[in-house]
């Protein structure tokens, strides 16, 4: 019934762009217009053709402005866009999110709508998902801009901080969209207007959009400054936990998301410790220590959440099965993993400030996004964003085949299983492409291909650099190449090669087989695999290899369906199978739509708070708030420094000095919401809604802040001495961290103790739900 609904009124927050039509159908009838206009008249043309430059925040192309655009992308790209990319340009243009299979052109089509919004007088940033694609869609890009006089530039984690200010200040930006949050955040910190690179947060159109506006969303972006504490050590603790033996006295709870220490482990533990009570409130930092330790031992796995290069731990996010640059764990859990690893232990930094990739998405004025996968997120896009999401059709028919999914029941029959399908379509010269779930994984699969003589290209975190030219390359005769989760997204797999020499002879092959090892926690990603295969109308095949014992199955399925697998797994037939995998997959989605809800909820009472903040904290660095706070508090003492120079160094020495008291406020009162956050779930026990109650306690807190930073301001200048007056604030011995640094911390593996509520509260939720239906 919902289905046939939906088919009638569409998914929720999903549109349709067929009014979008009429003018590209315009646009085509003005194509000899434009066709017929100088190049130096093109950049003219798009202007004139805009009708109404406007106040509104979206623009709507007109006929004409399409028809330069194209006459423009031709002459200059030698490309000329289709009818589809014209179409996706408008519904960018206006505001949406739009779907547009993988390979059907979606570089362009962003340029094209990034283009629109210029020549309408918007700042654009076109967001992508990492460096390399940001500099090889802006200079790829570039000469389409240049013939419409737009100016374009790039950004990623290298730029310099002076190259940036100089970039934010073009036309239209390439840039990942961590560095545009890190340096939205450098810039909150900064104490002089000359210190800011000044990002322009007017229009982002962003690529791989599921990727960046769902998946990673609500993980923090995070500024850190050097701080002056000492890491903690957790040698002891570590060599402690090696003692320990699984099940006896410790257990891992059926999710794989916790481990707890049993009664016969605290008893061990308490005995190595010299007879200690450890929970005593005087050993709590020792058993957060123990628990660390051992959560770093038994559910952080090298090379499947981390790699150990050149000494030092590089985070793999999950998500994307590729290293993920600069990011760290909470402090206790990085410095635990490092001393599993004998290594040394990078000293903990202070969090200075915080912003969710969410929430500086939300900042912009106009929002847009493409991707292969879009309107599966319809309901969330429109819930978050308040977005519409709509599918343009692919412009060729779909030529791909996808076969069943296969289940089996354990690892050693899936892998005969991948073998036999590899060899024999390797063996007819098909290029395969091998999806695997992890670094490992993606290891263990090029071993069992190289011992039945099969040699293949391994993509994964471990050569993130080359991965774009490797999976440019996956399209030759005979390739065969392994790859992590979406690694090489956004690099195009063409049959026959990079320059399509071959494409003939690997299309007639059956072109390329894509070979998923596992399902993905979500449709989408497996949606983003198999995408890979069948581009503009090429043949394909995709299949896919699922284990019972696939961590996806096990940490989700419903434990009676588990139970059922385990007494008569043999006898169910494949379409039983497939159901519980597809099912397991539902509640993998559904526990990460609530948790983004959850973190959403929770991040959006801070983000509040920190707008009010920067407020105020404008008003003390450009204007006189900090002198009219402080002089109010202290009349006399201003009088006197005033006397003893002049009112403005006074005014200027209370601004400094309010700006770091309003930081170091800030930098508390995070720690402390971080805190709060990390312990309501007890609340829930006394019959709390946790969410309230955040929201409650969190405004409570803030209540206040103002009053005592500046009262702290004031207490600091009325011990000046005049001769410390002109002087930088460290001579009152105000410091400011003498680094700073950015980072992105990835999932936390840990999970807070709500994620974990709200994970088991979710499986157990869905499990009745599903058992119902
Ligand atoms: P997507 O991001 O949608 O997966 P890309 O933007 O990477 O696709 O483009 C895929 C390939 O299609 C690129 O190699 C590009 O050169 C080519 N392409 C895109 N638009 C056109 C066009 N209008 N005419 C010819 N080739 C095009
Ligand atoms: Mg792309």
């Amino acid at each position: 019934m919902r289905r046939w609904i939906e088919r009638v009124t569409g998914a929720p927050g999903s549109t349709s762009f067929r009014r979008f039509r009429r003018i590209v159908s315009a646009a085509n009838e003005r194509g000899q217009w434009a066709g017929d206009l100088d190049d130096a008249d093109l950049s003219r043309a798009a202007r004139a053709a805009l009708i109404s430059p406007g106040r509104s925040a979206v623009v709507e192309p007109t006929a004409d402005l399409l028809a330069v655009l194209r006459t423009a992308a031709r002459r200059t790209l030698g490309e000329e866009p289709f009818d589809e990319q014209l179409l996706a340009a408008c519904a960018l243009a206006a505001g949406n999110a739009v779907e547009m299979d993988t390979g059907e052109g979606k570089t362009l089509a962003g340029a094209l709508a990034a283009a629109a919004f210029a020549v309408a007088g918007r700042r654009v940033h076109v967001l992508s998902v990492n460096d390399y694609l940001a500099e090889r869609d802006a200079a790829w890009m570039r000469p389409l801009f240049d013939s419409l006089d737009i100016r374009v530039g790039w950004v990623g984690q290298h730029t310099p901080l002076m190259t940036r200010a100089e970039m934010y200040r073009l036309d239209v930006v390439y840039a990942p969209v961590s560095e545009v949050g890190y340096d939205v955040l450098r810039d909150r910190f900064a104490t002089t207007e000359a210190d800011r690179v000044s990002p322009v947060l007017d229009v982002a159109i962003v690529d791989e959009a599921d990727a960046v506006l769902i998946d990673e969303a609500v993980s923090p972006l995070v500024l850190a400054g050097t701080s002056t504490d000492s890491p903690e050590d957790f040698t002891l603790a570590d060599a402690l936990v090696q003692e320990l033996d699984p099940g006896l006295h410790y257990a891992i709870d059926a999710d794989h998301a916790t481990v707890s220490l049993t009664d016969a482990g605290l008893d061990l533990l308490e005995n190595r410790l010299g007879g200690v009570n450890l929970y005593d409130t005087a050993h709590t930092a020792t058993l957060t220590r123990l628990n660390l330790a051992l959560h770093a031992h038994v559910l952080v796995h090298r090379d499947v959440d981390y790699l150990v290069v050149d000494d030092a731990i590089k985070l793999i996010n999950t998500a994307r099965g590729r290293v993920a640059h600069q990011q760290r764990w909470p402090d206790g859990l990085h410095a635990a993993v490092e001393a599993k690893e004998q290594l040394t232990v990078s000293s903990p930094g202070i969090v200075l400030d915080t912003l969710t990739v969410q929430d500086l998405l939300r900042r912009y004025m106009t929002l847009s996004g493409m991707s292969g996968t879009m309107v599966a997120v319809a309901e969330e896009l429109a819930e978050f964003y308040s977005l519409r999401s709509g599918r343009i059709e692919r412009r060729l028919p779909n030529q791909r085949t996808d076969l069943p999914q296969r289940v089996f029941l354990d690892e050693d029959s899936r892998v005969d299983a991948v073998l036999v399908e590899a060899r024999e379509r390797h063996r007819a010269g098909q290029p395969v492409l091998v999806g695997t779930q992890s670094v490992a994984e993606s290891e263990h699969y090029a071993k069992v291909l190289a011992e039945a003589g099969i040699e293949a290209h391994v993509l994964n975190a471990r050569n993130d650099a080359r991965e774009a030219a490797v999976i440019a390359e996956a399209g030759e005769y005979g390739a065969v190449t392994i790859s992590t989760q979406m690694s090489g997204r956004g690099t195009d797999i063409r049959l026959g090669g990079i320059d399509e020499h071959d494409h003939r002879r690997v299309a007639r092959s059956g072109g390329l087989a894509v070979l998923q090892i596992g399902r993905y926690p979500s449709g989408r990603l497996d949606a983003q695999l198999r995408g890979r295969s069948g581009r503009q109308g090429d043949p394909g095949t995709t299949a896919t290899f699922v284990s019972t014992t696939d961590e996806l199955v096990q940490a989700n399925a419903p434990d009676h369906l588990l139970e059922k697998i385990r007494r008569r797994g043999s006898q169910l037939d494949q379409t039983t199978l497939g159901s519980i995998i597809d099912q397991a997959q539902r509640i993998a989605e559904g526990i990460q739509h609530d948790r983004h809800r959850d973190t959403w909820d929770f991040s959006r009472a801070i983000a509040r708070q920190r707008d009010t903040v920067l407020g105020d904290r404008e008003a003390v660095m450009n204007g006189d708030r900090a002198a009219l706070e402080v002089t109010r508090r202290i009349p006399e003492a201003f009088d006197r420094l005033a006397s003893a120079s002049s009112p403005s160094v006074v005014a200027r020495l209370a601004r400094d000095v309010a700006l770091w008291c309003l930081d170091e406020q800030w930098c508390d009162h995070l720690a402390h919401l971080t805190e709060i956050r990390d312990g309501i779930h007890l609340q829930a026990l006394a019959g709390v809604n946790p969410r309230d109650e955040f929201h409650r306690i969190a405004l409570r807190e803030f209540r206040g802040f103002f009053a005592s930073a500046y009262d702290r301001a004031a207490d600091i200048t009325r011990d000046v001495t005049p001769d410390q007056l002109g002087q930088d604030i460290t001579v009152l011995g105000l410091r400011r961290p003498s680094a700073t640094w950015t980072y992105m911390t990835s999932d936390n593996p840990l999970g807070s103790p709500m994620d974990r509520a709200a994970r088991a509260a979710g499986k157990w939720i869905r499990t009745r739900v599903n058992r119902i239906e």
